[in-house]
């Protein structure tokens, strides 16, 4: 593994059972994340865009350990955590922490928001007393809220304030990589932009890497340095933030930029309306995305299955309309 990687996931999948008939047997298999591979180089962030169903919180919770694969390695700082037991596994996560979506239900009611975090800070690194209220002062100092907030509840907070108390959270444990699950997609706009400003400050201070899971591509365009699009559980596009942006290839991708609001009315794009629903059939033979593909199929994209080649430079794209060659960097 180049050592400029902090975290590298290889052929990453997740199945769970379906069950049914009247003795609840297994009668099939859904495949959340199929053969999912992508790298984050260390102090960058890595988004994964794609609609609810595609996988993309799957994946989140399965870098943690939180899923268990059904196959596939996940390396982190050179370590595979597939390998690990469920001691080791603890001392790790330390190292990784996720961001939830909705802060109010990730904080604990009962607690005041600086007894939340010096609960973290007692946990992982073993301060007491004096010195655990010092830091959680300061953490939370750190991510905008007063010293009069450490006596406060979660539920005396505003959304982006709870928000930033997860942050808070997060940092006392000294992460190196957070996996940022939607964080602000239950937070109102202007909200959202004090946050992902927030999140871009502490990733400077902190040298963090990011994990970015959005369902929506316009919100990660500045966030990202790396974006993987999600398709039913496959990547179908992977390149630069620019270079999705500019150069998009995959049908898919060029729906969802068609989507996003322009703000010059001179440089209006005409919108690629997507036909249909994302479905939850994982398993037909050609291309997942051929009952909603705009563009101008072939044969088989009904029969093969694209793979997810290189095609340009750092642009990875899984459509029979570009053919790439094999790549090992995605
Ligand atoms: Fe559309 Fe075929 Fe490309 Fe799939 S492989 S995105 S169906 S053109």
């Amino acid at each position: 593994m180049p050592d400029d990687a902090i975290l590298e996931v290889r052929g990453l999948k997740v199945s769970f059972p379906i069950r049914g008939g009247l003795l609840n047997r297994k009668i099939g298999e859904f495949k959340a994340v199929d053969d999912v591979s992508f790298r984050i180089p260390r102090g960058k962030t890595f988004g994964l865009v794609g609609e609810s169903g595609s996988g993309k919180t799957t994946i989140g919770k399965s870098v943690l350990r939180l899923i268990q694969p059904s196959a596939g390695s996940i390396e982190f700082n050179g370590i595979q955590l597939t390998d690990l037991n469920a001691r080791q596994l603890r001392k790790i996560r330390s190292q990784m922490q996720m961001i939830y979506q909705a802060p109010a239900a990730s904080l604990n009611r009962r607690m005041t928001i600086g007894q939340i975090v010096g609960e973290a800070l007692w946990l992982h690194k073993g301060l007491r007393g004096e010195a655990r209220q010092k830091r959680a002062a300061e953490l939370l100092r750190e991510v905008g809220l007063q010293n009069e907030h450490f006596y406060r509840y979660p539920h005396e907070f505003s959304g982006g304030q709870q928000q930033r108390v997860g942050i808070a959270r997060a940092l006392a444990v000294q992460p190196e990589l957070l996996i940022l699950d939607e964080p602000t997609s239950a937070l109102d706009v202007s909200v959202q932009a004090q946050i992902l400003n927030l999140l871009q400050r502490l990733q400077d201070e902190y040298a963090l890497s990011y994990m970015f899971i959005s369902h929506d591509l316009g919100l990660v365009r500045y966030m990202c340095d790396e974006i993987g699009l999600l398709y039913l559980g496959k990547l179908v596009e992977v390149a630069g933030s620019d270079t999705i942006f500019e150069r998009p290839k995959h049908p898919y991708t060029q729906a969802l930029i068609s989507a996003i609001p322009e703000p010059d009315p001179d440089l209006q794009r005409e919108e690629i309306i997507l036909k249909g629903e994302i479905s939850e059939l994982s398993d037909l033979p050609g291309c997942p995305f051929a009952s909603r593909c705009h563009a101008e199929k072939m044969s088989k994209c009904e029969t093969h299955l694209p793979p997810l080649l290189l095609t340009d430079e750092n642009h990875h794209v899984a459509c029979h309309l570009h053919p790439g060659t094999v790549s090992h960097a995605s």
